[in-house]
């Protein structure tokens, strides 16, 4: 079905950063498949991991369960660094989908959630996205979601009562642009959360797996949530998510409440844990911090830059001007890909296996398109 438009590429293989069209042409993948894959393409420990598994199980249904799901899910709240529960997905939508039905189960129905933020496109998670024109054609959707503009504190404070079930927010929001919240605003977000008795769900779909320098954005922020969402970079591009419940949030979900068929099955969880294995092994979120802060210094003095956002490889460039799509289609015939996320908002979201020499060609690329750009 045409929901995307036509597609840009015809994209045959990939190595690392680098990925080759059907017509032979390369191009440097600053994109990532939307901050998917973090081990680039190709990847020695991701192919390896996908292989081996293979030959093992590849599926086994939820009536048992395999030791790489088990391990995935203990290596996950171990990053956390906290007790409670997991359910595994095969999208970010579904991660969100899970904590939304885990909220009802608190008795409460009410969300807060934030301008310009995005949770994805199922009914329900579509009830928690902002965007109008993707949820008014699909109205009436699922109720009792109010809208607060993102990083405003009191805004936020005056939204959170004792009725709300749960605040979910990005802690950077990642489709609007790698937009970053003032200094303290998760940690108000906690301490309201905690005073009201409702839960704190970090959507770290997109920020989640080292994209931001820490293996969750939140952690940044010194707090520690009740819900937290992954998915887009945890299996490096094999379709996995998950729903992480700390301490009693992760009972609020019983037996019956919930399923999936595929979700946390053998081959997506082994390649998840290749991917936190090589993440770590390799340093990559020591690498993703400084390569991301050479990348924003970098851009910062092109042509057309107003302003340069994000952390770590998650990161979103303002134009002066609504020439983003100009820019990703010129870029795109010069070799480079990038995201055009707004009519003057660029989005970078590399995999973390970009090496200098990569970034400083990519933003060489960028420059002379912006360069050669007419107002
Ligand atoms: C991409 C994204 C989703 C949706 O994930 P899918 O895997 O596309 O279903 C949800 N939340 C955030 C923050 C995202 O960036």
């Amino acid at each position: 079905m045409n929901t995307f438009g036509p597609p840009k590429l015809v994209l045959e293989r990939g190595d690392g950063a680098r990925v080759w069209d059907a017509d032979g042409n390369e191009y440097l993948d600053l994109l990532g498949g939307i901050a998917v894959n973090v081990l680039g393409h190709n990847h020695p420990a991701l192919v390896t991991a996908i292989a081996d598994q293979a030959t093992k199980l590849v599926h086994v249904s939820n009536f048992f369960t395999t030791p790489s799901q088990v391990e995935l899910a203990e290596r996950l709240l171990g990053l956390v660094g906290a007790e409670g529960q997991v359910f595994f997905t095969n999208s970010g939508t579904e991660a969100n989908e899970a904590a939304f039905k885990l909220t009802r189960r608190t008795g409460r129905t009410k969300i807060v959630a934030a301008r310009d933020g995005f949770h994805g496109r199922s009914m329900g998670a579509l009830a928690l996205t902002w965007k109008p024109a993707y949820r008014e054609p699909f109205e009436p959707l699922p109720g009792d979601v109010e809208f607060v503009p993102y990083g405003d504190l009191d805004a936020l404070a005056a939204a959170v009562d004792d009725e709300t079930a749960a605040v979910v927010l990005e802690s950077m929001q990642g489709e609007a642009g790698a937009i970053v919240p003032p200094d303290g605003y998760l940690a108000t977000a906690r301490s309201l959360t905690t005073e009201h008795g409702a839960l704190l769900w970090l959507d770290e779909v997109q920020t989640g797996v080292g994209r931001t320098g820490d293996w969750f954005g939140y952690q940044a922020s010194g707090i520690t949530p009740d819900v937290i969402t992954v998915a887009k970079g945890l299996g490096g591009g094999v379709p996995i998510g998950a729903c992480i419940g700390v301490g009693a949030a992760g009972s609020l979900l019983q037996p019956g409440n919930h399923g999936t068929t595929f979700g946390g099955n053998p081959l997506a969880t082994a390649a998840a844990l290749a991917v936190l294995d090589t993440i770590e092994k390799d340093a990559l979120l020591d690498h993703a911090a400084t390569l991301g802060r050479r990348l924003r210094d970098a851009v910062s003095g092109l042509p057309h830059v107003r302003d340069v956002s994000g952390r770590g490889l998650l990161i979103g460039i303002g134009l002066d001007t609504e020439i983003a799509a100009a820019v990703h289609d010129r870029s795109l015939a010069a070799g480079l890909i990038l995201n055009a996320c707004g009519p003057a908002r660029l989005r970078l979201a590399p995999p973390f296996v970009l090496t200098e020499e990569q970034a400083d060609r990519a933003v060489a690329i960028l420059a002379a398109v912006l360069k050669e750009t007419p107002l």
